[in-house]
C-alpha cells in the first residue's frame, strides 16, 4: 500500500514537472512573440523615423481646485473666466477644468493663452499649467499612425446595460477594441490600449496613459443607453476640440457605410476622456443598448469587424488628407 502512493506520488510530481516545462515553454513563447511584434513594431518606426517629426509645444492645462466644484455635477465653477485684458475688466470666453490651451506669454499673476476654438486671452497663473509638451506631425501613412484604442468602462464600472439587463457595455466595449486593434495592427497602425482585461482604469489614468503615447488619435469606444427602453438608435462620434470636429465627421462617414445603424453625425461632447488630451480624440458611442433594433445589430456576430473596417478606411482618409496638405 505504501509502495503504491509513493508510486502515485512519483507520478504525480512528474505530471506537475511535465506541466510546470509546457507552461513555461508556453510564457516564452508568448514572450517571443511579443518580442517580434515589437521588434516589427521598433523597425517600422525606424523606417519611417526620418519622415516624421516632433516639435515641443507649450501648452496650458486649466487647473482649478478640487475644493471649489463638484465633479458629478456640470457647473459655472467647472470654467476658469477668460479676459481680454490685464487689467481684467473684460471677459471673452471661458475654458473648462481639465482642458488645453496654447500658451502665448505669461506676466508674475497672468497667463496669456489662446483656446481651440481661438479665443486669446488672460486667466490667472493659479489656474493654468504650464507644460512644455510634444506634438507629432500629421501621419503621412498607416505606419506612421499611433491609436490608443480605449474600452469604455470595465471592472466595478459595468457601463450602460441591455434591457433585459444580461448584456453589459464593459464586455462589449473590450471585444469590439480587441478586434479593432487587431484589424489596425494588420494593417500597419500602431496601436495600443488603456486596458485589454476586465478592469476599472480612472478617467484621469486613461487620459494620462494615452497622453503618455504621444498619439496621433486616442478613441474610446462606448455604447449608449437611453432612460428609457426604445426611446433613442444610432452611433453617434463626439469630439471636444472643434479643431477635431473633421476627424469626427471623418469616422461617422466612414462608419456609415459598414454600419446597418442610424448615423447621428458629429457631435460636440464633454466628455473627460477628450477634454484632457490636447492630441486629436474621439469618443465613439456604437449603438444603444436598450434599443431592440440597435441591440439586434451590434449583437451581430460581424458587428465588430464591421467597425473595425469603418475605422480603418476612416484612418486611410485621414492619411491621405494629410498628404494631400503637405505636398
Ligand atoms: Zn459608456
Amino acid at each position: 500500500m505504501k509502495k503504491a502512493i509513493l508510486f502515485l506520488s512519483l507520478i504525480s510530481i512528474l505530471l506537475v514537472m511535465v506541466c510546470v516545462v509546457i507552461k513555461t515553454n508556453q510564457v516564452a513563447d508568448d514572450s517571443s512573440n511579443s518580442g517580434k511584434t515589437t521588434e516589427t513594431q521598433a523597425s517600422s518606426a525606424a523606417e519611417t523615423a526620418s519622415t516624421r517629426t516632433q516639435q515641443t509645444v507649450k501648452k496650458v492645462q486649466i487647473y482649478v481646485d478640487p475644493a471649489l466644484y463638484d465633479a458629478t455635477v456640470e457647473s459655472e465653477s467647472d470654467y476658469v473666466q477668460i479676459y481680454e485684458g490685464t487689467d481684467l475688466t473684460n471677459v471673452v470666453g471661458k475654458v473648462h477644468r481639465g482642458s488645453w490651451a496654447d500658451y502665448v506669454s505669461e506676466t508674475d499673476t497672468l497667463i496669456q493663452i489662446t483656446t481651440d476654438d481661438g479665443i486669446t486671452g488672460y486667466i490667472p497663473q493659479a489656474n493654468g499649467e504650464i507644460a512644455e509638451m510634444k506634438e507629432n506631425d500629421l501621419p503621412q501613412s498607416l505606419a506612421d499612425f499611433k491609436i490608443v484604442l480605449d474600452a469604455g468602462h470595465g471592472g466595478e464600472d459595468s457601463g450602460a446595460l441591455s434591457t433585459d439587463g444580461t448584456i453589459m457595455e464593459k464586455n462589449l466595449t473590450l471585444s469590439t477594441v480587441l478586434t479593432i486593434g487587431q484589424t489596425l495592427s494588420e494593417a500597419g497602425v500602431q496601436v495600443s490600449y488603456t486596458r485589454t482585461e476586465d478592469e476599472y482604469i480612472a478617467l484621469a489614468d486613461i487620459a494620462s496613459l494615452s497622453l503618455a503615447q504621444e498619439p496621433d488619435l486616442f478613441l474610446s469606444v462606448h455604447y449608449d443607453n437611453y432612460s428609457y427602453p426604445n426611446g433613442n438608435q444610432g452611433y453617434t462620434v463626439y469630439y471636444y476640440y472643434p479643431s477635431y470636429e473633421t476627424t469626427a465627421t471623418t469616422i461617422g462617414g466612414s462608419l456609415a457605410d459598414q454600419l446597418d445603424l442610424v448615423n447621428n453625425g458629429a457631435r460636440f461632447g464633454n466628455y473627460y476622456v477628450i477634454r484632457e488630451q490636447y492630441v486629436p480624440a474621439i469618443l465613439i458611442e456604437l449603438g444603444y443598448l436598450n434599443s431592440d433594433y440597435d441591440l439586434g445589430v451590434i449583437t451581430a456576430e460581424d458587428y465588430a469587424q464591421r467597425v473595425s473596417a469603418g475605422l480603418l478606411d476612416a484612418l486611410k482618409t485621414i492619411v491621405a488628407a494629410n498628404q494631400a496638405t503637405s505636398d
